[in-house]
């Protein structure tokens, strides 16, 4: 038996119909951008295996560093106790988060490190003896599978099978090209008409609606208008964070800063899960009493894996070497001339690109659906062509690792090309 047929004998996977859908591919093998699966075939990974992995897969720096702290201290619980490989994470992510960070707490990943901040913003208000108990999100959001980030989350049939069951959140349009206004009365509106605790938006990038696109600068009226009145703000930079827009994160191009910052998937660059939710001091001082009761209670067994955090440091290491910050203008400027190249493309709708993100829009006839028809197509196009491209309905978008070569890059680049021809 292949490993793709033993796997459909006990697993179940992601995101995944097992009754209409393909048996997975079995990979054996990754290197740099490429993946290999049991027969060989070669893979390459065009979507850094779901936005994780900037550095290429089986980097042997981050393996080195996990080695050794494997080797010294692999796991020791964080309740009561420290190391300082969690020391050095929060040093180091003091440098280079946005300077109004001054707390950094540990968990799991996106989803718990979502879980974490709007928890915080409503135990916030609690703590003080507000009662402010509505979230706000943007339309099409995601910010994770956990109830609370679910429930902030707009992607309808992630949550369809959970709706009545949710915290109380308010949703508002995201700021895109002239709908800023529109975006900027109804966050006043749901303000003045709800007790609002906090306002969680994906920052310049919406990743799983499609790579949805709005200008940092809409973005800092959005905070501004939400400081006035004394809301939370809640950047989730799970997607955007550690390179991916450009810039360290994408709230560096934001003019506010906002109250928490949500971080995971390249944190350790694609090697062991870890998240963090970072704090203002303000924040964390809502909290800080001689009142137990006000602690906040919420933890997980793996907090500040000493293991996660030597990886982590390797990867942040990774990322402020000179050769990667060129990779990724390298690469930016590689997406920019292909957009040039095929935005004018009948068959197309838009193209953008920010920093290593790029994504093109196709038309179509039928109302294309998040995992339709022509997604499916797509999809099996790719994989057929080696690539692996994960397309959202009618939306098909590149977020290659960092290491990614011109060579490679245009493979991909080509890929779309027909496969677009091919729709
Ligand atoms: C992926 C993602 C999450 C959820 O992260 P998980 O590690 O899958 O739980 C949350 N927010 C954003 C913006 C994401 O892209």
């Amino acid at each position: 038996m292949t490993l793709s047929e033993k796997d459909s004998q006990y697993l179940w996977h992601p995101y995944t119909q097992h009754k209409t859908s393909q048996t997975p591919i079995a990979i054996t093998r990754g290197e740099g951008a490429l993946l290999w699966d049991e027969n060989n075939k070669e893979y390459i990974d065009a979507i850094a295996s779901w936005w994780v992995n900037p550095f290429g897969h089986s980097n042997k720096m981050i393996a080195d560093a996990i080695y050794k702290q494997l080797t010294t201290l692999e796991h020791v619980l964080f309740g009561g106790f420290t190391h300082e490989p969690a020391i050095q994470v929060a040093e180091k992510l003091m440098e280079i988060l946005p300077k109004n960070q001054q707390k950094i707490f540990f968990s799991d990943n996106g989803s718990t490190a979502v879980e974490v901040a709007i928890k915080v913003a409503l135990q916030y208000f609690f703590n003080k003896n507000e009662k402010r108990t509505t979230i706000i999100a943007f339309e099409n959001a995601f910010h994770g599978d956990t109830f609370a980030a679910m429930a902030a989350s707009g992607i309808s049939f992630y949550t369809q099978a959970f709706q009545g069951m949710f915290i109380d959140v308010v949703r508002i349009p995201v700021p895109v090209k002239g709908q800023e206004e529109v975006s900027f009365k109804a966050l006043k509106t749901v303000i003045e008409s709800h007790n609002c605790a906090g306002f969680i938006f994906e920052p310049l990038v919406q990743g799983a609606a499609g790579m949805v696109m709005y200008e940092p600068e809409a973005l800092a009226t959005l905070i501004e208008i939400c400081k006035e009145n004394k809301v939370l703000t809640i950047a989730d930079e799970v997607m955007t964070g550690f390179g991916k827009t450009g810039k360290t994160f994408a709230m560096d191009y934001v003019a506010e800063q906002p109250d928490m910052i949500c971080l995971s998937k390249a944190l350790t660059g694609g090697t062991i899960p870890m998240a963090i939710t970072t704090f203002t001091q303000d924040v964390f001082d809502a909290f800080y009493d001689d009142d137990i009761n006000k602690a906040l209670f919420h933890g997980h067994t793996f907090t500040a894996n000493p293991t996660g955090c030597a990886a982590a440091l390797a990867s942040i290491d990774l990322l402020q070497t000179a050769e990667m910050q060129n990779n990724i203008q390298r690469i930016n400027a590689s997406h920019l001339r292909f957009q040039k190249k095929i935005e004018n493309h009948p068959k197309l709708i838009t193209a953008r690109t920010l920093g290593v993100i790029f994504a093109v829009e196709i038309k179509s006839d039928a109302e294309e659906s998040y995992y339709g028809s022509m997604r499916t197509k797509l999809y099996n196009f790719f994989i057929e062509k080696g690539v692996v491209l994960r397309p959202v309905g009618n939306i098909v978008y590149i977020l290659p690792p960092y290491i990614m070569t011109d060579e490679q890059l245009h493979k991909v680049y080509a890929a779309i090309e027909e496969a677009i021809e091919m729709v």
